[in-house]
């Protein structure tokens, strides 16, 4: 009988748990986990915060007792102290008793996830330790926030991507008076262009939050809090100034927890785990490792619009390739696909939505791209309401593909990123998506669809 070890339940875990049994219920699978619960979706943190969660609890969707259910041998509170891919054994201590096993394995799944970067900066690491500054990663991290954004009368966020903002945007709307802090002189900067960006940057002005961009945290100091919890109290310096508030969140970006298997695997730079397109792992000289398979944040994905292995922490990624761990862990069978990171987001009444490369992303990576901007309604004028779309394509004026596409409006357009996303896998050009069928009905849409009408403009434009 076959024996797999699981390192690290979140996401790419649980799915790969659940694939594994739904292909061999008899297989014995161990998952060994630190935390005591599991498919904790940070998402919903920022909203949790703002009071948009119905019940906290469903904000997981799995448990240790469902995977058990389901034929799993559970490991709960488990930290896996080293592996030794070679010798196929792995030492995990219980967190519970400090008892230390061992476990010979034939197959090892590595889902150990990401850890929040905690940059070198001066009073960081005692910040941590007093709670004057917070992270934002896991269940732990959500009740800590929740907590104290309930007395906090301010904050200052550092790290204006999509979890800084987010979580700026729900403080500012419970009248928590909010810094938000960046090295990068956009908010967004990595996921959207200025096309977009600007209008996100205005309605955080409008909504009283500071924003102190193109600056670096220098240094964290201890102040004197205004809610009259003790410890609380903190000074962000930055190279431009210093803000003091009650509390501070980091925010500033995700790194692979991969030190388990340091100088044994193949990994990028960063730590990612290189994996390819069946999931599986290799060792550092590429020979393909048939039973060591990686997936999620802990693991590289490939990027479609580069064609390159590439390092985006995001749960679409970590679900898609722990459920195909289970088709793959007997034979390579099922590619795949690549991700083009789609993704979206909403910041007060503005929605956005996202995939592939933005204009600067290309520039960044020395790919030569074009980017084309629209505004329209997205439905004819003649109907009661409506209201514009923002729509930035970036294509390559090479090739003529679809490289990337963004869009902001204060109509649901989440699903515009879809479509693209799925234009992008499928290798499509400018000429394709200029032409591709897309529906007409005046409710929803215009004679010619925002995501047609920027693809025709881009023909014109090439
Ligand atoms: C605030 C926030 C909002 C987000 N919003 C979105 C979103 O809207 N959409 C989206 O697609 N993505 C989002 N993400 C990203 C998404 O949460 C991650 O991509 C996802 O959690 C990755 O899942 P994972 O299972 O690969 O890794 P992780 O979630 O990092 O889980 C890894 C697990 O491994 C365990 N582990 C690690 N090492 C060990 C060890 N040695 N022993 C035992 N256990 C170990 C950890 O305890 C952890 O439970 C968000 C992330 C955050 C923080």
């Amino acid at each position: 009988m076959t024996t797999v070890a699981i390192v690290g339940c979140t996401h790419a875990g649980t799915f790969a748990a659940t694939s594994i049994l739904k292909q061999h219920p008899d297989w014995t699978v161990h998952v060994f986990e630190r935390n005591d619960s599991l498919s904790f979706l940070s998402c919903g943190i920022a909203l949790w915060v703002g009071d948009h969660v119905s019940d906290p609890k469903r904000m997981f969707y799995s448990s240790p007792k469902a995977l058990a259910e389901a034929g799993a041998t559970m490991h709960m509170r488990h930290d896996v102290l080293d592996v030794d891919v070679a010798g196929k054994v792995l030492r995990a201590r219980d967190m519970n008793t400090g008892e230390v096993g061992e476990y010979r394995y034939d197959k090892l799944v590595i889902t150990t996830g990401s850890a929040p970067v905690v940059p070198p900066i001066d009073g960081l690491d005692e910040a941590l330790e007093s709670g004057r500054v917070l992270l934002c990663k896991n269940w732990d991290h959500a009740m800590a926030i929740k907590e104290r954004a309930g007395s906090a009368k301010s904050a200052v966020v550092i790290g204006a991507g999509y979890i800084g903002a987010e979580i700026a945007e729900q403080f500012s709307e419970i009248g928590v008076k909010t810094t938000l802090v960046d090295a990068l002189d956009r908010v967004l900067a990595n996921n959207f262009d200025a096309t977009i960006t600007d209008d996100v940057e205005q309605a955080f002005d409008e909504h009283g939050v500071t924003l102190a961009l193109g600056q670096k945290v220098t240094a964290f100091r201890p102040a004197a809090g205004s809610d009259g919890i003790e410890g609380s109290g903190v000074t962000v310096v930055t190279e431009k100034g210093e803000y003091t508030a009650d509390m501070a969140i980091l925010g500033a970006g995700f790194r692979p927890n991969t030190a388990l298997f340091a100088d044994q695997l193949r990994m990028l730079k960063n730590g990612a785990i290189v994996i390819d397109d069946y999931m599986r792992a290799s060792l550092p000289d590429n020979t393909v490792l048939d039973d060591v398979f990686a997936a999620g944040d802990s693991a590289t994905v490939r990027y479609n619009p580069t064609g390159a292995d590439d390092y985006i922490p995001l749960a679409t990624n970590a679900v898609r390739q722990g459920l195909l761990i289970g088709e793959n862990i007997v034979a390579a069978t099922k590619r795949y696909p690549g991700t083009q990171a789609t993704s979206a987001v909403q910041l007060y009444d503005l929605a956005m939505s996202a995939t592939g490369l933005t204009a600067g992303g290309a520039k960044r990576r020395g790919i030569a791209a074009k980017s084309t901007t629209i505004t329209q309604d997205y439905r004819p004028d003649f109907m009661l309401t409506t209201t514009p779309v923002t729509t930035t394509l970036v294509w390559s004026p090479v090739t003529r593909r679809i490289l990337g596409a963004q869009f902001l409006s204060k109509h649901d357009i989440s699903q515009a990123a879809n479509v693209v996303s799925v234009a992008i896998q499928a290798g499509f050009t400018i000429d394709q998506l200029a032409g591709a069928d897309l529906f007409f009905q005046p409710n929803f849409s215009q004679p010619i669809n925002f995501v047609g009408a920027v693809a025709i403009q881009a023909v014109a434009e090439s």
